[in-house]
């Protein structure tokens, strides 16, 4: 059995890691847990705390298992730790026998026939398929960047992107990659048997463990499982994304830049199509950009609008006619499939591949069923969206009935295996706590007193308390919002009331604002949704998580609400509730990162002291004390602060420095 072997064998192990230790209760109770349920091939959900270990306590029974698994991963961060350092200490340095590979999608790997094309036309560049809408050449916008991977694709023997000692911008990398839609696969294409993606496909087949990420582990539920070989078990870290991500990578995404992308693949997959005199070719192609731009039009005024049918309207007229335009653009191009000598074009299998794709996602608008929900989608380039409303019977079907399943992540909920569609009577939840001291490291702090959320003075009330908190803790903050409007208003409110230096989504790119928030003293960070989760700010830097109110999705979210629909008169509590408990972890768990981390956790949003509801979302969080007066919470901070001056200064922390009594 191998739950009985896991308890030895991670101690070795951990006997053999650098800097040794011992195995924490958590993470042996998890190892033992997951190995059993491989035994039983049984699913499990469990929850560990940040700090328990997680990834030894499912790779141990992994490998004494030897059953093929999958890692599936929402972060690279995760996939870089598990593929270029657990994965290898275990093979190498611990002595267990396996094979493993990291896998991604094809576009993360360097394609050898754009490369060869790029060399057989003496550019670096051709044309640029993403993003949309920008017309610059791309080697006028980067051109250091295209001759640093030209350089580098003359000695990669993996081809994979990661290598680079930069991130490319994505138009230089989209000159040199093809994204899944486009490529016609190894047997269509003259360079399918040097690609780079097919080795580490090939690779990832032999191999016992394979590290994926959820957008891969999504394309290979889409296809029904002809992207990753059939895993045994399947392991999935970081599992409170699995819902959001996979629901993405179940459905399709239309956007007048994807158009753009397919004119502009047309017009380059035939020799002449680039000369002077305008080809049948360009003709349609410039149609379809047309198109582009009325879609566009059209789009941004729905933003927001769920797509019931496609009876009649702006929307149907503009679909008709796009398909019309796509269908001549696709006979055109097929008539370039071979060139004159009677060789295959690959520029042009490839437009036909993306273009056969598009077409068949598009045609699901005319007949959207109960299942699917469809959408425009909000934001600077807005899009059609048309997703499953429930993911559940899919995953039964493509994965909880196929294999055994492990769920893991330090906030899942303990019922999203069910929820997703394992079976009830297979499946098993375990919670194995934290290694952390919540109770004595943390505290909650609830302003109860707020106005209600709807009253002209809820704003003020929240600048008052966020500047009050601030102060106390000198600084030190992460400012979670669920509003940009409203993070924008309270930002220049604050910045106008208080002297500490303050920084806004936006003003910076993500990895810049965080490494900020790390390394400068007494900075603070104000940031919306993308900040939730995935923010690592250990030690002195992040004392005072405030989220300005609890994370319910918007009323008139379309998604939601066809989920809502479905749910009937249960849908708050089984659509709406779990979504924000969840939410509201990821964001409370940025707090308390290490054992020697303290701080306060501020919600400005008086439901979660009053609502019926409020033990569902305070049973979500980590069990840190609670308190609803800002005086306790201030006390707290200060101390804390004055603990972080004085190590910055080299003292002695303070002896004796506790928690305060909660009343
Ligand atoms: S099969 Fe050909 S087109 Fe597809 S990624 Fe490989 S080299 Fe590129």
């Amino acid at each position: 059995m191998i739950g009985n072997r896991v308890g030895a064998a991670l101690d070795r192990v951990i006997s053999h890691l650098p800097a040794g230790g011992e195995v924490r209760e958590g993470q042996a109770k998890m190892a033992e847990a997951i190995g059993t349920s491989i035994d039983r091939e049984r699913h499990l959900v469990v929850r560990a705390g940040t700090g328990t270990g997680k990834s030894l306590a499912y790779l141990v029974p992994a490998l004494i298992a030897k059953r093929r698994t999958v890692i599936a991963t929402a972060t690279k961060a995760l996939q870089h730790q598990l593929g270029d350092k657990d994965l290898p200490a275990l093979a190498e340095e611990i002595g267990f026998e396996f094979d493993y590979a990291v896998l991604k999608g094809r576009s993360n790997y360097l394609c050898v026939q754009r490369l060869r094309e790029a060399k057989e036309s003496g550019t670096q560049e051709e044309f640029s398929v993403d993003p949309p809408g920008t017309d610059t050449p791309l080697a006028e916008s980067r051109p250091e960047q295209a001759r640093a991977i030209a350089a580098w694709a003359q000695t990669t023997t993996t081809g994979d992107m990661a290598e680079l000692e930069f991130e490319p911008d994505t138009r230089v990398w989209s000159s040199y990659s093809v994204s899944p839609e486009e490529c016609p696969g190894a047997f269509h294409c003259p360079s399918g048997g040097s690609c780079f993606a097919e080795i580490a496909r090939a690779r990832a087949a032999e191999a016992d463990v394979i590290v994926v990420n959820l957008h891969l582990l999504g394309a290979h539920i889409a296809s029904a499982g002809s992207v990753l070989p059939e895993p045994e078990v399947l392991i999935i870290d970081e599992a409170h994304e699995l819902e959001e991500i996979l629901s993405k990578s179940l459905g399709v995404s239309i956007s007048a830049g994807r158009l753009r992308a397919i004119a502009a693949m047309a017009r380059a997959s035939s020799p002449t199509a680039r000369g002077g005199t305008p080809s049948e070719l360009d003709e349609v192609a410039l149609s379809v950009m047309d198109s582009a731009s009325d879609v566009e039009r059209l789009l941004e005024r729905l933003g927001g609008t769920r797509i019931r049918s496609l009876a009649d309207g702006d929307l149907a007229y503009e679909v008709e006619l796009l398909q019309s335009r796509l269908e001549r653009l696709d006979a055109v191009i097929r008539k370039n499939l071979t060139t004159d000598s009677g060789t295959e074009n690959p520029k042009a299998q490839r437009a036909v591949q993306a273009l056969s794709r598009l077409r068949n996602e598009i045609a699901l608008l005319h007949g959207l069923s109960e299942d699917q929900v469809a959408w425009v989608e909000f934001g600077a380039r807005p899009s059609l969206e048309i997703a499953p409303v429930d993911i559940a019977p899919i995953l039964s079907r493509e994965v909880f009935e196929k294999m055994t399943v492990v769920m893991t992540s330090a906030t899942v909920p303990l019922d999203l295996g069910v929820r997703l569609g394992a079976e009830p009577d297979r499946t098993d939840e375990l919670d194995v706590g934290s290694p952390f001291d919540f109770e004595k490291q943390a505290l909650l702090y609830c302003a109860a007193h707020m106005p209600d959320r709807r009253s002209a003075n809820v704003e003020e009330a929240m600048i008052e308390e966020v500047v009050a908190l601030m102060q106390a803790a000198g600084g030190r903050t992460l400012a979670l919002f669920t509003s940009r409007a409203v993070m924008d208003r309270v930002a220049t409110a604050v910045r106008s009331r208080i002297e500490l230096p303050i920084l806004v989504q936006g003003e910076r790119s993500k990895g810049a604002l965080l490494s900020a928030l790390s390394s400068e003293a007494a900075l603070s960070l104000f940031a919306t949704m993308g900040f939730w989760q995935g923010v690592d700010v250990p030690g002195a830097a992040l004392s005072l998580v405030i989220i300005d109110r609890i994370p319910f999705a918007r009323p008139d979210d379309p998604l939601m609400q066809a989920r809502r629909d479905r749910a009937g008169a249960a849908a708050f509590r089984v659509v709406d509730l779990p979504r924000a408990a969840s939410l509201l972890a990821q964001g409370a768990g940025r707090l308390i990162r290490t054992k020697e981390d303290r701080g306060v956790v501020a919600i400005l949003d008086s439901r979660l002291a009053t609502a019926g509801y409020r033990w569902e979302l305070i049973r979500a969080l980590p069990p840190m004390r609670r308190t609803k007066d800002r005086e306790l919470a201030v006390e707290f901070l200060r101390t804390i602060d004055q603990e972080a001056i004085d190590l910055e200064r080299g003292a002695e922390p303070a002896e004796g420095v506790s928690s305060p009594t909660v009343r």
